[in-house]
């Protein structure tokens, strides 16, 4: 059977505009050449800082927004070339939940309103879809007694539970996620994915899981994509990304949480990438992480083919070579780096 979603070089630039009385800017190259694929029942976790692409690709495969170049493929049809019908016609089986709960529900429509909406939109009758909605609020661990609160009267992770429950309205096979959790307290964001896991437990329903941060999807995902400026760096499954990371990048992102041990806080400083995330209008030569990669500047130092760059020695095929995703560490664990067995 074939996988529930494929993707496939997935591309989305926006043009840079103009300066005042200047140039064109150059264009930002937000996603950059993405595959993967979505099993069904399974979630993937994209994770990546600000500006690494992972809202523009979450978009981009639920074709909110159109690619400039790549593929999409769900339940075995192309949603790239889908026409408006063929694409109205998939809506429901894939739905999104976004980031800001106080944002994403209107006002001046009830909870039920709200969940009801899209089970109208594809044409279920509005007093069976009231009903549904009710019962789904249930579902998502709210009391039907709710139904008929405005989005105000509700806290934070009560407004996340009526997003999901919108989501889940029409039993969609994929739901993605951009950062459902990153607006709610700690404790309340237990909560939420816990909710999510039970979800999918008993619908089977996919979940592409966008964060910021591999701490929140290490206990929801069974595998993990690590996005840097709009490519996918290192996807892995879960136990694989976690325990034997093999990107630099990844490597970092997994030492910025905080550890007690002194001594292990002194070799986290060897694995920090240098400086900030770079920008997606002027991506680097070669590898993009290269100005960033204190794993270049090691191997460098151990007499590699090596040129200037970025201020220090670097190994030549950082600055050259483009590494693709590939093999590396066994299985199915893959990641984009010229030297991934230094890790
Ligand atoms: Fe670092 Fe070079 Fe690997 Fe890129 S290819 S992540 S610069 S070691
Ligand atoms: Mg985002």
């Amino acid at each position: 059977m074939s996988p529930l979603l494929e993707v496939e070089e997935l591309r989305r630039s926006f043009s840079g505009g103009r300066t005042l009385f200047g140039p064109r800017k150059p264009d930002v190259r937000a996603v950059d050449g993405v595959s993967f694929t979505l099993g069904r029942g399974e979630t993937l976790g994209l994770v990546g800082e600000t500006g690494s692409g992972k809202s523009t690709l979450g978009r981009l495969v639920l074709r909110l927004i159109e690619p400039s170049a790549g593929r999409v493929r769900f339940e075995g049809e192309d949603v790239t070339a889908a026409s408006s019908s063929g694409l109205r016609a998939m809506r429901p089986r894939m739905q999104m939940v976004f980031q800001d709960p106080y944002g994403s529900l209107d006002p001046r429509m009830t909870a039920a309103e709200i969940i009801a909406e899209p089970m109208t939109a594809h044409g279920v009758r509005r007093a069976e879809a009231m009903r549904r909605a009710a019962d789904m609020l249930g579902r998502v661990g709210l009391s039907p007694a709710m139904a008929a609160r405005y989005p105000n009267e509700f806290s934070g992770g009560q407004r996340q539970r009526i997003g999901i429950a919108r989501a889940i309205a029409l039993d969609p096979a994929l739901v993605v996620l951009d950062e459902p959790v990153s607006a709610l307290d700690v404790s309340v964001q237990a909560q939420i994915l816990n909710l999510l896991a039970d979800i999918q437990a008993r619908s089977g329903v996919s979940f592409l899981f966008i964060a910021h941060d591999l701490a929140v999807v290490r206990h929801v995902s069974d595998r993990v994509a690590v996005m840097y400026l709009g490519r996918v760096v290192e996807m892995a499954p879960r136990d694989a990304l976690y325990g034997a990371p093999r990107h630099p990048y990844t490597v970092s992102l997994l030492s910025a949480v905080p550890r007690p041990d002194p001594a292990k806080e002194r070799a986290k400083a060897r694995i920090r990438p240098i400086g900030e995330i770079g920008s997606a209008a002027a991506l680097p030569s070669g590898c993009r992480f290269h100005p960033r990669c204190p794993r270049a500047r090691l191997v460098a130092a151990r007499g590699v083919d090596a040129v200037q760059a970025a201020g220090t020695r670097l190994p030549r095929a950082c600055v050259e070579q483009d590494p693709q995703l590939s093999p590396a560490g066994g299985g199915a664990h893959l990641a984009a780096c010229h030297f991934p067995d230094e890790a």
